[in-house]
Formats: structure tokens, C-alpha cells, sequence
């Protein structure tokens, strides 16, 4: 029998990799330009695209929380040590922060419930009490892809004790390898309209505009201000600090027209029933939702994360510009100081591992290291906020490699 004589071809070279930190820089985000402009301009870490109708956003996220946590596990690029919330409360030490494949199909234009009157007896703290609560569990994402769950803890705790299972970031997982998540009591991730450059306090309670994200049957979930930035009206409030309005952004853009919105608005999670009204303070936030999602979750009767969405996506996602050549463009500003926006298009989809180098060739940063979709793509690099690694000014090199190719541009950072 002839033997065969085989050639190895290394396609992949087997690359130890320190590993790289998942970040609202490098996450994978594909905004589907026909998706509203309210998810285009707030969203990072999803894919977002209208269903084939038009009549739905599927919202697709993965769960995982982009920046440093005690629930990624050690060794795992995020890791942090685990630091305690105090003695004697709920605390998920040695919990682990797990990706899943989750959509929500958030109507386009929701209709309200009919006769529902959303007082302190609706809205009661308890998960299960109503037809109209949210369940537990994942009912909606916040801005950077991380899982809200509805503002109860499981039964019989009580939400102000789990919050000393939070992390910095106002999260935990549930159960050891479980579903990291925050309640809509939970601070919001002010961090991404920080990122997306539309305010520069990323603290909540003092941020200029304050988005957290957006719940499965279309209810947006705000901090202290409305969406332009301006003190919320508490004249209109109902039991969980909602209203509707348009809702229009500091650009005088109207993202949604009488949009039914609550306002997460304190400082810390307390049992005290702070403004004296009877109830404690977590209950202001979704607990009920305000509009019908007949066809989704559970029961038909209250809307819950899904593994497909109620219709397929119109357009496949970075299918609706057509790529161009296999390219990797000037970055822009250049010179700049501290960040710079680098676009590219991919022919094919595949794994891409777009970094910069020095003059030395080291890699200094790791922009995208894993799979993306075809298609047009823009990576901000902030040479400022690069785990603590200060970047000395000069020239560097930014390099993109794919199956396609290997493509290099230059660029000068200043001072
Ligand atoms: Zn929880
Ligand atoms: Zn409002």
C-alpha cells in the first residue's frame, strides 16, 4: 500500500495567549443599522437587529460582564480577588460568571396593559404575587449585555440581603457556574454611555444622563435624570417610579414617543423606607411590567429571555453592508491623544485578531482576538484607559490578521 505522504499545513498556529480581558472595547457589537436608534446609540457587547416583520428588536446578549469581577473565575483575564460584602447577609463566594446565548424580541410599538393600575399593592417586593410580574429571571439586558433580572430576590430573601452578593459592578451570578445578573435595583452601567462618549460621570446619581437598559416587553429602565439629562417629574409616578413620555435625547432626538420608563434612583439598596412612603426602596423599580407580551415566556403573559427570538432577524446581522475588499483603514484622528477609531472590512467571516505594536514589535494591545461576522467594523482604541498600562507617546503599529490576510497601518499617538 503506498503511503500517503501527509502535509502539514499550520493553518493556526497554537497561540498561548495570556489571555485578554473581555472589555467594552474588544466585546463583539453588531448594531444593525434598520435596529432604532435608541439601540444603536446606547447598546455595546449585543447584536441588535428588527425582526423580519419589523414589528420586534431582537436584542441578543451573552450574559457576561465586561470589565474586572471576583465571579470570573481565576485565571480567567477579568478575575479579581473576591472582596466581602459584610457578615451575616446572602454571598456567593466561589460563584462563576458563565456565557449563554440569550435574545429578547422587544416590541416595536408595545401596547399597554389595559386596567392596570401600578400601586404599592402591584408592585409588593415579592417575586410571584401577580400575573403581571416580571418572572425571576432573565427579562432583559442592560446597556452592555449583562442579564436584568426583576427587582425581587427568590423567595423568602430579601433583595437588600443579596445585595452583599453584588460585585463592584452591582452583579452576581446565579448559583455556582450561573447566569451573572442585575436586578433593576441594581446600579447601571453608566460606564457604556461613558464609553460611547455621550456623558463623562459614569457615577450613578451624578451621571449627566443615566440609561441603565431595557426590559423584555419594551420598558426602559433609567436612572436619575430622563433621557436629555433633565430631573425626572416625580409628579406623575406610579408605585415603581414610572411614567410615560416621549422620550427625547440631548441631541433633541426623540428615541421613543410616550414610552412607559422607571427611574432607579438612590444611592445605596437599604431596608429603610427612605422618602417614608411605607415601602422600602427597591420597590421603585420593574417589578410589573406595564405592557402586554402575549407569545413570549412564560405563560404567554410575562415576557422572559429566550434562545430564539419571536421572528428571525430581517437582515442578517453584518450582512447588510456589503463588504468591501478585505481592508483595513487609517485610523482617525491621527495623530490623536487619547483615542482613535480603526475600521476594517472583513470579506469573510472567521477569526480575526486586530492588535497594536510598538516600534520594538510588542504587542501592546489586543483590540479583537476571536470570531467576528463579515463586514464593515469599527474598534475605538483609548491609549488612556488601558488597565492602568500607561502608553507613552510616539508611533505605533496596528496590524490586523484573518484568514484573509495580514494587513498593517500606522498611527502616532501624542501627548
Ligand atoms: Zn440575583
Ligand atoms: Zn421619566
Amino acid at each position: 500500500m503506498k503511503r500517503m505522504i501527509i502535509k502539514i499545513a499550520l493553518i493556526y498556529l497554537p497561540v498561548i495567549m495570556m489571555g485578554q480581558a473581555y472589555t467594552l472595547e474588544n466585546c463583539e457589537t453588531n448594531l444593525s443599522s434598520n435596529a432604532p436608534s435608541f439601540y444603536q446609540k446606547y447598546f455595546q457587547c449585543v447584536d441588535i437587529s428588527l425582526s423580519s416583520s419589523g414589528n420586534y428588536v431582537n436584542l441578543y446578549y451573552s450574559g457576561l460582564a465586561p470589565y474586572e469581577s471576583w465571579y470570573y473565575e481565576s485565571g480567567n483575564p477579568n478575575h479579581i480577588d473576591y472582596v466581602s460584602q459584610g457578615a451575616g447577609y446572602f454571598q456567593v463566594p466561589n460563584s462563576y460568571i458563565t456565557e449563554y446565548d440569550y435574545v429578547v424580541s422587544i416590541p416595536i410599538d408595545p401596547e399597554a396593559r389595559l386596567n392596570l393600575t401600578i400601586d404599592a399593592d402591584a408592585v409588593d417586593g415579592e417575586v410571584g404575587t401577580s400575573n403581571f410580574e416580571y418572572p425571576m429571571g432573565s427579562v432583559g439586558s442592560a446597556l452592555n449585555g449583562v442579564n436584568m433580572y426583576n427587582p425581587c430576590a427568590s423567595p423568602p430573601d430579601a433583595i437588600e440581603d443579596e445585595a452583599y452578593s453584588f460585585d463592584y459592578y452591582s452583579g452576581h451570578p446565579a448559583g455556582p457556574t450561573g447566569i451573572y445578573h442585575y436586578h433593576t435595583t441594581s446600579k447601571g452601567p453608566l460606564e457604556v454611555l461613558e464609553y460611547k462618549g455621550i456623558i463623562e460621570t459614569p457615577t450613578v446619581g451624578s451621571g449627566e444622563i443615566e440609561v441603565f437598559g431595557i426590559m423584555c416587553d419594551g420598558v426602559v429602565v433609567m436612572g436619575c435624570t430622563e433621557l436629555d439629562g433633565s430631573v425626572p417629574n416625580t409628579s406623575d409616578w406610579d408605585a415603581q417610579n414610572g411614567h410615560v413620555h416621549d422620550m427625547v435625547d440631548e441631541l433633541g432626538t426623540t428615541q421613543f414617543t410616550n414610552r412607559y420608563h422607571t427611574h432607579v434612583c438612590y444611592d445605596e439598596i437599604t431596608e429603610d423606607d427612605t422618602d417614608g412612603n411605607g415601602y422600602q426602596e427597591h420597590e421603585f423599580t420593574p417589578e410589573i411590567s406595564y405592557y402586554k407580551t402575549e407569545g413570549m415566556g412564560q405563560n404567554y403573559n410575562r415576557c422572559a429571555a429566550m434562545s430564539d427570538p419571536i421572528e428571525e432577524d430581517m437582515v442578517a446581522l453584518g450582512d447588510e453592508i456589503t463588504p468591501g475588499d478585505f481592508s483595513l483603514y487609517q485610523n482617525y484622528p491621527n495623530p490623536f491623544n487619547p483615542t482613535t477609531s480603526i475600521e476594517y472590512d472583513l470579506t469573510k467571516s472567521g477569526s480575526v485578531d486586530l492588535a497594536i505594536y510598538d516600534l520594538m514589535g510588542h504587542r501592546v494591545r489586543t483590540l479583537v482576538f476571536g470570531n467576528q461576522k463579515s463586514g464593515f467594523k469599527t474598534v475605538v482604541w483609548d491609549a488612556t484607559n488601558d488597565f492602568g498600562q500607561a502608553v507613552s507617546a510616539g508611533m505605533y503599529f496596528y496590524t490586523l490578521n484573518t484568514s484573509e490576510g495580514s494587513l498593517t497601518q500606522k498611527m502616532l499617538l501624542i501627548k
